[in-house]
């Protein structure tokens, strides 16, 4: 049996974002008005609703808040990776965003400085984190 992993919903909103992570390059959203960043992305900063917002390079760097380890995979094309971990990473810029992260059980801790790590699933780039200066 050969089933393939699903891949993120694209939007034409969030189109520009997975363009990047395919060029390895790790883009949000930042409001022109407020300044604050934006992450997922949208149409209206969820701050102070102004519609002008531009895709910024960022920094890719954030601090674990909380994770869990997944033993039953939410789709079965997942399952063979099971045990994997995902979590929450609070990003430098604010946002934050679920992520798979490339990190042992054992060695996750709360605020821990992870970095984004780009990892090709069935030859499409998806944004993971790993733990910061650590060669994964
Ligand atoms: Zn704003």
């Amino acid at each position: 049996m050969n089933i393939s992993l699903p891949q993120p919903t694209i939007t034409p909103i969030s189109q520009p974002f997975w363009d990047y992570i395919q060029e390895k390059k790790f883009y949000l959203q930042c409001c022109q008005d407020c300044h604050k960043w934006v992450f997922y992305p949208r149409a209206h900063c969820p701050d102070c609703f102004g519609s002008d917002l531009k895709w910024q390079a960022a920094s890719g760097n954030g601090k674990l808040t909380t994770w869990s380890v997944v033993h039953r995979a939410g789709h079965p094309a997942w399952q063979e990776r099971a045990p994997y971990v995902v979590g929450i990473v609070e990003l430098e810029e604010g946002p934050s965003l679920l992520t798979h992260l490339l990190i042992d059980e054992q060695d996750l801790y709360y605020q821990l400085p992870v970095e984004i790590n780009f990892q090709s699933i069935n030859g499409f780039l998806l944004p993971f984190f790993q733990e910061k200066g650590v060669r994964v």
